[in-house]
């Protein structure tokens, strides 16, 4: 045997690595965490071959400036915790500092960051190869943080070993994304494998929307609500009829204190309940959210945080069985008890009126998308000024008609604001990242007016950049390969015509910006919804919801109105009621 000796940081990193990053989804799991604890309303995540050769992560979060970016990928920096006293209350996903400086030991990390409030200032790159900074600079960047992560484990053979197919390690992450983004319904998730969109989550108002988008109408509407409210203790959720029940406890799933989890305890106080109604071997459907004082439970006894201790493990299972029980005995319960009324039952069409339980069981009927909560401690969600709107229906499958709380009547031009919607994610995405493409199976080939070649010809680069992939044929002849991802199922040619036409009666820019912002606005002017199309309740709700993911003027980007409001006082005047 050797002499004792410490280990060097370098090997120091390599274990914790071990420990922390398991597998690609692990990796995922920590960076995804650490967008959350920075404020993020959305997270984008881009992995390749499973997560092995690739993984990006972007968020609109806080952002690092240069100091803060070396000394977070430093083994034990976190900006969560100062004193030892902090483990007892720990708020945040994250708090040993061990992640980032974890995975960059076994890749090749890039993190590129911009602090909040910098609009006009640069962000940093710095790249680190196992586990030393190989290079820092500064860069043009959005507000926000992105990690890339390449060649997991590739200094690491043993790991690596371990690694199961793509398609599982996909598997894996997709999984962790899933049960991250059921316990953040406000952040919009998106998730894409090998450039196809896997999990793609719109940010809602609670916890069971979520579950609609992540898991499915049809679990969710085969489900009961689930609330108890005991000692400090509250539970909440859904809970499966039994008929919904599977082989293997995949489909169970836990949250403490809005951190996923996995727990054996947990898992066996549902079963228990069950116990009577499903044959053995079968697992039911829950989804349960369990908070509680932070003190008396201990996160920090698992290396991925994936499992929890509980102070009085046996004062929960009691309370987690006896809510489940209830939930499930009150079946056949009528309205008036208030309780295991299905979730479909509550909602008869998914066009009605929500009915959400109110704290103590009492149903009491909300417009859907209204700020709903079983929570009497903080709301879990944010509500904008259009997605609390009670949509009434559409109007000559052009116009949505909506009631807002106060009585207004609120008309909305469905084009004029999709367009808008449409144009602010174009350039946002222009203005951040880049813009996502969309390939042509069989290239369009488009004949222009002679006159606009020349104009089109100039205007082939600044189209790239948006998203348009366009090559000079030759002549007056112009090929398009490729159209911006998020203008959906568009006619390219008859697009790009208009764009041809009206670069050239446009004639000069005075910059790179202005040409960019008017062909952001002729292409979002075609993206999907249109005059004239018929549009489901869901997706009217959909689209209230995207307007309220932008300041809102009441135009289009081409200066028509796109919403108009009726006072409940005119209408009365005009019924010479007042
Ligand atoms: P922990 O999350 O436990 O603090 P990490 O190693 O995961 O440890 O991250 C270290 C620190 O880096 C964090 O405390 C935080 O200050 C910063 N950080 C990491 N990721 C981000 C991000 N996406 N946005 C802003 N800050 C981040
Ligand atoms: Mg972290």
């Amino acid at each position: 045997m050797g002499r004792i000796q410490v280990l060097s940081e370098d090997v120091q990193n390599l274990i914790a690595a071990g420990e922390v990053v398991e597998r690609p989804a692990s990796a995922v799991k920590e960076l995804v965490e650490n967008a959350i604890d920075a404020g993020a309303s959305e997270i984008r995540v881009d992995i390749e071959a499973g997560g092995t050769k690739q993984i990006r992560i972007s968020d609109d979060g806080c952002g690092m400036d240069e100091d803060d970016m070396a000394l977070a990928v430093q083994s034990h920096a976190t900006s969560k915790l100062s004193s030892p006293d902090d483990l007892d209350h720990i708020e945040t996903m994250g708090f040993r500092g061990e992640a980032l400086a974890s995975i960059a030991a076994v890749s090749k990390m890039t993190l590129e960051s911009k602090p909040k409030g910098l609009a006009n200032q640069e962000g940093h790159r710095l790249t680190i190869e196992g586990g030393k900074v190989a290079s820092l600079e500064k860069q043009g960047l959005a507000e926000g943080t992105t990690i890339t992560i390449e060649d997991l484990f590739y200094n690491t053979p043993a790991r690596q070993k371990f690694l199961r197919t793509p398609k599982t390690e996909q598997g894996h992450i997709k999984d962790m994304i899933q049960r991250l983004a059921l316990a953040n319904p406000e952040i919009r998730f998106h998730l894409s494998a090998d450039g196809r969109d896997i999990v793609n989550a719109f940010s809602v108002e609670d916890q069971q929307q979520r579950a609609v988008e992540i898991l499915g109408s049809t679990l969710v509407k085969g489900s009961y609500e689930c609330h108890e409210d005991a000692g400090g203790i509250r539970i909440y959720g859904l809970v499966g009829d039994p008929s919904l029940s599977k082989n293997g406890p995949k489909n169970i799933y836990w949250f403490v204190n809005r951190r996923p989890v996995k727990d054996r305890l947990l898992n066996h106080a549902v079963q228990e309940a069950f116990r009577s109604l499903i044959p053995r071997g079968l697992h039911p459907f829950s989804m349960l959210f369990i908070q509680m004082p932070t003190g008396e439970v201990d996160v920090n006894v698992h290396p991925t945080k994936s499992e929890v201790r509980f102070l009085n493990s046996q004062a929960i299972h009691r309370l987690v069985s006896q809510a489940v029980k209830k939930t499930l005995g009150g079946r056949s319960h009528t309205m008036d008890e208030g309780r295991g009324r299905k979730v479909a039952e509550q909602c008869p069409t998914a066009n009605g009126p929500m009915i959400v339980p109110m704290s103590g069981g009492d149903i009491v009927e909300q417009p859907c998308g209204r700020e709903m909560t079983t929570n009497n401690e903080q709301p879990l969600f944010t509500t904008g000024p259009f997605s609390s709107l009670r949509p009434i229906g559409q109007f000559r499958k052009s116009y949505l008609l909506c009631e807002r709380g106060d009585g207004t009547l609120v008309i909305i031009d469905q084009h004029a604001a999709h367009e808008r919607i449409g144009y602010e994610k174009l350039k946002e995405q222009y203005q951040t990242t880049r813009v996502e493409r969309q390939g042509l199976l069989i290239p369009d080939v488009v004949t222009i007016s002679a006159k606009a070649v020349g104009y089109l010809e100039e205007a082939l680069s600044a189209l790239g950049e948006i998203g348009w992939e366009i090559e000079h044929f030759g002549g007056d002849s112009f090929c398009i390969k490729g159209i911006p991802a998020l203008l959906g199922n568009i006619d390219a040619k008859v697009v790009l015509e208009e764009l041809a036409r009206e670069i050239m009666d446009f004639g000069t820019f005075n910059s790179n910006d202005e040409k960019i912002d008017l062909l952001i606005k002729i292409s979002a002017c075609h993206a999907q919804i249109r005059f004239g199309d018929r549009l489901e309740m869901g997706e009217i709700q959909h689209l209230l919801r995207e307007m309220d993911a932008f300041e809102w003027t009441d135009r289009c980007p081409h200066g028509r109105r796109a919403v108009h409001e009726i006072s409940q006082t005119d209408l009365g005047k005009w019924f010479d009621r007042v």
